[in-house]
């Protein structure tokens, strides 16, 4: 059984990471509107990730007794200048999740619940990823020409 306290904590990370879902689809839509249909497939998928990572907490809580409790979603951003401020926006994003992880496996750790402790910690090594990925295309982005970006959408289309 977990914690009153932590269920409270997992159920408002499952909206974090249902919010994170809306902002990738709001920036998928953006993306495609613009004709950027290869980083509009990549971000869909992103999109997608994150309501696996929100209905894998939501199976875990179930899992060990708690409430799911979905939350009302905020609204996202719209409109960006560049895609390369997206995927800034992206890379930005992930870090704040990552710190958001890091404070539940510290709350996990101080309610003296490892098994929440060791779930949450699978979704610290994934955000080294997520981190990792968003700021390696922000990289590619800024070294590339107009050709490149082109020669880049097509890369992540890919997908
Ligand atoms: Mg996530």
């Amino acid at each position: 059984m977990i914690t009153t306290k932590l269920q409270k904590a997992i159920n408002d990370q499952i909206t974090a990471e249902l919010w994170s879902s809306n902002l990738y689809l709001q920036m998928s839509y953006f993306l495609k509107s613009q004709g950027w249909d290869g980083f509009a497939h990549w971000m869909s998928l992103q999109a997608e990730e994150e309501r696996e990572h929100a209905t894998k907490m939501a199976d875990y809580m179930t899992d060990r007794g708690g409430t799911v409790k979905l939350q009302m979603i905020d609204v996202v951003p719209e409109g960006w200048g560049s895609v390369l401020e997206i995927f800034e926006h992206a890379y930005s994003h992930e870090c704040k999740v990552s710190k958001m992880i890091d404070t539940l496996v510290g709350l996990s750790s101080e309610e003296k619940d490892y098994a929440t402790e060791n779930f949450f910690r699978t979704f610290v090594d994934e955000q080294v990823e997520e981190e990792a990925t968003a700021s390696g295309i922000v990289d590619k982005l800024k070294k590339a020409g107009e050709a490149g970006i082109f020669f880049l959408d097509a890369e992540l289309g890919k997908r």
